[in-house]
């Protein structure tokens, strides 16, 4: 595949970086990072994007784009378009098209954080990748492959039902596993408490042995121990990778193993912490371009 241009399109940065990948080896190289424009507007983003190619120029033989939201035929849209505000259904493929001629791939931030846990572990066939972090998202290898669906929908496993009588979830659903468990989710109740306070000092009180704080972040992980047995018992996971700032806190795993030990054996498949940090995007990306079916 030679080198692919990654770059990552988050809420508040644009990661971009040259990424080899030999067999599971990964070389990452030239990183670069600016802010994503604040109040978005479509010109803004197009000629952020436009400095990554120029900036890169003549370096890389494919271009491969991890981004927020949900990449539809080309467009960047979301669950919930208004989520987008003035981004919604930008046109990233064709945007990306005028400025390279190289072959161009483009996905989900979180499907390719999915792709990038998949690369680092041995051979499975069926794999799942879930961020608890300020949302709930993730993506779902079948068959060694990231499954996209047809309209890149595939893999938003935070907006499962977790509670019917929960809260309304920014996608317009009530009660999605991201309405329960999510960073946001913790820092809504924690905001209400006598003493209120923000998610990392939740998990402070959590690990002191504080009743409040212990029952949020159990009502969070058993959430997400819930999704993992829908996940497992749906599609055959064998084993999901935990990640996001709220999924790698200290003690959180231990929580949702707990919740995960009370159900049937069928339901609780290997579980590991997420390898990758701030490059996953960037590197699943990049396995995805050399991975996914070419049209
Ligand atoms: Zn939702």
């Amino acid at each position: 595949m030679g080198v692919c241009l990654a770059i990552d399109i988050g809420g508040t940065k644009i990661a971009a970086a040259l990424v080899r990948l030999v067999g599971k080896h990964v070389e990452v190289s030239e990183r670069m990072q600016i802010r994503t424009p604040q109040n978005p507007d479509a010109e803004a983003l197009e000629k952020a994007l436009s400095d990554v190619l120029k900036h890169f120029a003549e370096q890389f033989d494919t271009v491969s784009v991890a981004s927020t939201g949900i990449i539809r035929d080309g467009i960047l849209t979301a669950l919930n378009p208004k989520n987008l505000g003035d981004l919604a259904f930008f046109p990233l493929y064709e945007t990306l098209r005028k400025k390279t001629d190289k072959p161009i791939t483009l996905l989900n931030d979180a499907q390719a954080a999915a792709c990038a846990e998949y690369l680092a572990q041995d051979d499975i066939e069926n794999f799942a990748f879930i961020t608890v972090s300020t949302g709930v998202g993730g993506g779902i290898i079948l068959n060694r492959r990231l499954f996209t669906g047809t309209n890149g929908v595939a893999g938003h496993i935070g907006h499962s039902l977790a509670d019917p009588n929960g809260e309304v979830c920014g996608c317009g659903r009530v009660g999605c596993v991201e309405a329960v468990a999510a960073g946001r989710a913790i820092a809504r109740e924690a905001a209400k408490w006598q003493s209120p306070c923000e998610p990392p000092e939740v998990f402070e009180r959590f690990r002191a042995g504080e009743a409040q704080a212990v029952a949020l972040v159990d009502k969070s992980a058993k959430a997400i121990a819930n999704l993992i047995a829908d996940l497992t018992i749906n599609l055959d996971i064998q084993r999901i990778a935990l990640g996001g700032s709220v999924g790698l806190a200290q003690g959180y795993l231990g929580r949702v193993e707990h919740f995960l030990a009370q159900l049937p054996a069928i339901y609780r498949p290997q579980i590991v912490l997420a390898h990758y940090a701030q490059d996953a995007g960037l590197i699943g990306a990049a396995w995805w371009a050399a991975n996914c079916e070419k049209p």
